[in-house]
């Protein structure tokens, strides 16, 4: 199942179309793309019942999560990213948030604040059942779906101070792009192994699989459940493969242009680069 936004209302995926889902419910279930995630067990019982002519979706793409109480992200959590960074591979999952008003969705337009913004494609997990202390064995059943993100990084505000500034140098507006739709881990062909890549205006810059992930999903979703109440709706930036332009020699950073993310079996995320300085 493929669910996302489309006129800012909830929309479900059938074939190549997307259908309404206030409407195809008789307004049971609501068209805020945020609350269904609330009522996952019913939503996913009912889904497959849909039938064919139901109602269609008009609109843009939008942000598939739009207000999550929590977005968790993860730093360092492939071997050869915590290379690149100088970094030794954690022990532990490397946590920080990304503030939620830093979210878009497909489509967005982003101003890049400095010319020293990096890139960080990821693997995004949406909570779709409360988690509190859940065993890994246990950590696929709280996952409602996967998409795909950005983790777009102002290097430079990351790394100030005494002790590193994760979320705020990676919260600027537009610094979350996520979408295009929320895919459920069943309907990949293997949810611990997918293909995850970004280029901007054709260019590859990062070419991963999710089976290189030092923690894996059901793994984060257990170790940050230790200390967190996962809610429903939740984010989880699982992390960047290596390529990012800090690692480079000499160090790169993103120009305007189209960056495009992308996940085998999820899709296309793209986002169109302004501002910023060449
Ligand atoms: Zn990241």
């Amino acid at each position: 199942m493929r669910i996302a936004s489309v006129g800012g209302r909830l929309a479900l995926g059938q074939g190549e179309r997307w259908v309404d889902v206030e409407k195809a419910s008789n307004g049971r279930f609501s068209s805020d793309p945020q609350a269904v995630y609330e009522r996952w067990d019913e939503f996913v019982a009912w889904a497959p019942g849909v039938p064919g002519d139901a109602p269609e979706a008009s609109g843009e793409l939008g942000v598939p999560v739009p207000r999550p109480r929590q977005v968790a992200a993860i730093g360092l959590n492939y071997r050869e990213h915590a290379v690149e960074s100088g970094m030794a591979i954690p022990e532990h999952p490397v946590v920080f948030t990304k503030f939620p008003s830093s979210l878009v969705g497909p489509g967005a337009v982003v101003t890049l604040p400095s010319d020293g913004v990096d890139w960080e494609v990821e693997l995004v997990v949406v909570i779709g059942r409360q988690a509190h202390q859940v065993p890994v064995e246990k950590g696929w059943d709280h996952v409602a779906g996967l998409t795909v993100g950005q983790d777009l990084s102002w290097r430079a505000v990351q790394t100030r101070g005494p002790a590193p500034q994760f979320s705020l140098g990676k919260s600027y507006p537009g610094f979350s792009p996520v979408g295009p739709a929320v895919v459920t881990p069943e309907d990949l062909l293997d949810k611990d192994d997918l293909a995850i890549s970004c280029s901007l205006d054709g260019e590859v810059l990062q070419d991963g699989r999710t089976s290189d992930l030092i923690f894996s999903v059901p793994e984060l979703v257990s170790r940050l459940s230790e200390a967190l109440t996962l809610y429903p709706g939740d984010l989880i930036f699982t992390g960047t493969p290596c390529g990012v332009g800090m690692g480079r020699e000499p160090k790169r950073f993103l120009v305007p242009g189209t960056l495009t993310s992308s996940i085998e079996g999820i899709g296309e995320l793209v986002v169109t680069l302004v501002g910023g300085e060449a």
